[in-house]
């Protein structure tokens, strides 16, 4: 039997999914979770070179994260490093009874957790594939302020967290994995998820939105070795250091203040002179002792100096054209989202930036789809909104089936 070590940390959305897959192979596997412990977290970005949790190792061999790890899996090759026969392992996706399911929710988000205790409580029996991220983004955020209900504020995870429990007391049935592909031309709609066709009357689309990167080479070559798109997933590993976050938005604004616990200096890189978030966001940052701005500039390339690990940025003036080189530990990237509608291109109805175009509520172009959340909302974007579009497709899609049921 192999021997399976993964490094996690709290509040890690991807560590859940890893680990979500690795008890489906029914493999043992050591967790060693890193959160407040100095010398595990030396050992695993010593071992994996990386500073992003999860770091997964079989018989020694680092593997890589969470994404490859599903990648793995994907191409068969996970099975064969864990000592099982090709598909000797469980799917992820229980294989469908002959009937189709009456409604399928993509996503477990604010949107598809709202979406699956509405229809679950219909008793409409709804299964929710979670996606690689499970629990979307509010699981990569700290304290959620804003969210009615919660005077003292609630952690994202524990938010999400609660909203899962919720939706399971109702019926809800969870499986892992991602939908990869679809056909919505004929009803039922069929929907590929961890290579079985799954056939569903009603479909609710609720995949979110993944952090928008800036394009340079550099920041893809080192994602988990410096650069990062999360900093409650990675800042800790930054401490005492200087660092930089990219963007001018309300997550740019929250991902310098979160990292300031840690670093030793952040510096927000803007490529204006004004940002564009929310005025109390911008207020708590520039109030922040430990973090800095600097306008009119964007990052052209990231830099290690041969070491593997970011170590410094090269930054243009837009307003001058001045390059300079910065010393910099950590590049935060936060300059927005792209929505996950790739599977959809050609049949559903879709803006010129990817987000679903819903009409009449959340009803798509196709009869018996409905979309909720960041997927089909590029200006509200908030988990309050989020898990109203959910409550809304639900009785969208309830009311669906009412009229279509023979
Ligand atoms: P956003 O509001 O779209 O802001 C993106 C920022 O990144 C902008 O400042 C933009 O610059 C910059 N940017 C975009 N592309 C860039 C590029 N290629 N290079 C350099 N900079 C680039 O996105 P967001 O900050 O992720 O916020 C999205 C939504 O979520 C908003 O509605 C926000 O209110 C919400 N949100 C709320 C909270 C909260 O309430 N706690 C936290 C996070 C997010 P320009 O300004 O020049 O366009």
């Amino acid at each position: 039997m192999a021997e399976v070590v993964i490094y996690t940390k709290d509040y890690c959305s991807f560590c859940m999914s890893a680990k979500h897959l690795l008890d489906s192979k029914q493999v043992p596997y050591r967790e060693i979770n890193v959160t407040g412990n100095r010398a595990a977290e030396e050992e695993m970005v010593r071992r994996s070179g990386r500073t992003t949790a999860p770091q997964i190792f079989i018989d020694g061999r680092g593997i890589g994260g969470s994404d490859e790890l599903f990648d793995l899996n994907d191409t068969g090759e996970l099975d064969l490093m864990l000592g099982h026969a090709p598909g000797e392992s469980e799917k992820l996706m229980p294989k469908q009874s002959t009937a189709p399911e009456e409604v399928l929710i993509l996503g477990s988000g604010a949107a598809g957790l709202t979406a699956a205790i509405y229809t679950a409580r219909a008793n409409l029996k709804p299964m929710i594939v979670e996606g690689r991220a499970a629990g979307g983004q509010l699981t990569m955020t700290t304290e959620v302020e804003n969210f009615p209900g919660f005077p003292s504020g609630i952690l994202g995870p524990e938010l999400i967290g609660q909203m899962r429990q919720q939706a399971e007391r109702f019926g809800a049935r969870f499986v892992m994995g991602d939908a990869t592909a679809a056909n919505l031309q004929e009803s039922p709609l069929t929907l590929t998820v961890d290579g079985e066709q799954v056939r569903t009357r009603a479909l609710i689309v609720a995949t979110g939105a993944d952090a928008r990167l800036l394009g340079l080479e550099s920041e893809r070559k080192f994602i988990g070795r410096g650069v990062s798109t999360c900093a409650t997933c990675d800042g800790f590993f930054f401490r005492d250091k200087e660092i930089l976050v990219v963007g001018g938005g309300d997550s740019a604004m929250e991902e310098a203040t979160f990292l300031s616990k840690f670093a030793s200096k952040v510096t927000v890189i803007h490529r204006r002179d004004k940002l564009r978030a929310s005025k109390i966001m911008q207020d708590k940052a520039f109030k922040n002792p430990k973090i800095a701005f600097l306008w009119n500039s964007e990052v052209q390339e990231i830099r290690d100096g041969g070491k593997g690990k970011v170590e410094s940025a090269i930054l243009k003036n837009l307003k001058t054209g001045a390059q300079t080189e910065v010393a910099t530990a950590g590049v935060f990237v936060a300059i927005g989202h792209i929505p996950n509608t790739k599977i959809f291109k050609g049949q559903l109805e879709m803006d010129e930036n990817g987000y679903l175009i819903t009409r009449e509520g959340t009803a798509t172009n196709r009869p018996g789809v409905f979309a909720a959340g960041d997927v089909a909302d590029h200006v509200y974007r908030q988990a309050i909104t989020a898990a109203g579009t959910g409550c809304m497709a639900a009785l969208d899609a309830e009311r669906f089936l009412e009229h279509t049921r023979a």
